[in-house]
């Protein structure tokens, strides 16, 4: 029996004219993450998605994992496919629902026609194909409240359909569509999952990470590289800036007063990733902050991080708890990764006392004991570059 992956679309079916961007879109995001796996038949049909295997030896169970993962899908399910052909729809329900419907006490049938040539309308769909089943399978009764199964059968023009209870797919709107963005990713929790909610609006990632070298270790970067790789087996591929940022922190260490070195090496990271940005055609820098978690996220800290560049800056996790982003982290499988103990840039100098309420002025003529366009120069000549892909 030929099996499919019938998608339901998320928002994008609000957005009226555009909408054939987006599924457009959202078909070309599919096809490239499903592409290792094998042939697939990818197309839109009457406000729904199917994916049809080509091959018969393609492993259908990481295809419906990659595109849990893909935004811009609101439900998937695995389903069943059959004739417009009430004897074959029957048989094909029992056993393609077999082990489920043998594991349950009661379910209901929903049935959906879209081609309304098909003799039967739903409500004859559902008491025929019910009534099959109650014989079929002595061990179920009908619950049309609290059912433990829900059989669906959808009609549709190209064929019919039998899925039991669709799966929330990973929401939000295609990569790809909305334009894109330079994340400051560090090897934190916070910044991947910033990341994923930025992507999860549609937008394209350019991932930017600054590095230590001597006092952040090669297998520090190479946390990020696997943070980053998971992150894009939602967000896509995108590409990865390391920026070699030890002569910063040192010239800072060595000039500047020590309650200011944090914003003042937070004000570089946002410069740099800017020129970045500009040169990869970003609209907006990112960063995980989030309000009052440490002394460089107050708001006066935060005023003086924006105060350096003229980009906007999005910190999708402003206002949320350390213990959401956690819960988010690990549902998009990224905390294991990021509580791995390497230390990051952010860890060497830091000051015993932060200053928690700068002003602009005085970050400013601190900065006057620096030569920061030409450090800023030399982040920018030195910076390497790497393509992450889908973990
Ligand atoms: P995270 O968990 O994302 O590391 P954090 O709570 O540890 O965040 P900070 O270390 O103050 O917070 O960093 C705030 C933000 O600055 C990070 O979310 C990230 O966007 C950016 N950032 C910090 N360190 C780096 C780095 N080494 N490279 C790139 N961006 C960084
Ligand atoms: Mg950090």
């Amino acid at each position: 029996m030929k099996e499919i992956i019938l998608i339901k679309l998320g928002e994008l079916v609000l957005k009226g004219l555009n909408r054939r961007v987006f599924e457009d879109t959202l078909i070309k995001n599919i096809s490239r993450r499903l592409k290792p796996l094998g042939k697939f038949d990818i197309r839109s049909r009457q406000s729904a998605v199917t994916v049809t295997p080509l091959e018969d030896d393609v492993d259908f169970d990481e295809a419906v994992e990659r595109v849990s993962h893909i935004f811009g899908i609101a439900t998937y399910t695995r389903a069943g496919v059959t004739e417009k052909d009430m004897e074959q729809m029957k048989a094909v329900t029992a056993e393609y629902l077999r082990r489920k419907l043998l594991a349950a006490k009661t379910f209901k049938v929903e049935a959906k026609r879209s081609d309304k040539k098909f003799p039967l309308n739903s409500p004859a769909i559902c008491a025929e194909m019910g009534g099959y089943l109650l014989k079929r399978f002595p061990n179920l009764t009908v619950d049309v409240h609290h059912p433990d199964v829900t059989v669906y059968v959808e009609v549709r023009d190209f064929g019919v359909y039998i899925h039991s209870s669709p799966e929330r797919g990973a929401g939000g709107i295609p990569v790809g569509t909305g334009g894109k963005a330079a994340v400051l990713i560090s090897g934190g929790i916070d910044s991947p999952v910033a990341a994923w909610q930025i992507a999860r609006r549609g937008l394209e990632l350019t991932a930017v990470h600054f590095a230590s070298p001597p006092y952040t270790s090669d297998r520090a970067e190479q946390k990020v590289v696997d943070l980053l790789s998971q992150v894009s087996s939602y967000a896509g591929r995108m590409k990865m800036f390391t920026v070699q940022f030890a002569h910063v922190q040192e010239e800072i260490r060595d000039k500047c007063p020590e309650e200011l070195f944090t914003l003042l090496m937070r004000r570089f990271m946002m410069r740099v990733a800017q020129r970045i940005a500009v040169q990869e055609d970003c609209l907006a820098l990112i960063t995980g902050e989030s309000l009052g978690q440490v002394a460089s996220q107050t708001l006066q800290a935060i005023c003086c991080t924006d105060a350096c560049v003229s980009m906007p800056v999005f910190r999708p996790l402003i206002g949320s708890d350390k213990v959401d982003i956690i819960d988010t982290a690990r549902k998009i499988d990224t905390f294991d990764i990021s509580i791995e103990p390497y230390e990051d840039c952010c860890t060497v100098f830091t000051p015993k006392h932060p200053c928690t309420r700068p002003h602009v002025d005085t970050l400013e003529n601190a900065e006057k004991l620096l030569d920061v366009e030409s450090l800023v120069d030399e982040c920018v000549r030195t910076v390497s570059v790497r393509t992450i892909y889908p973990r």
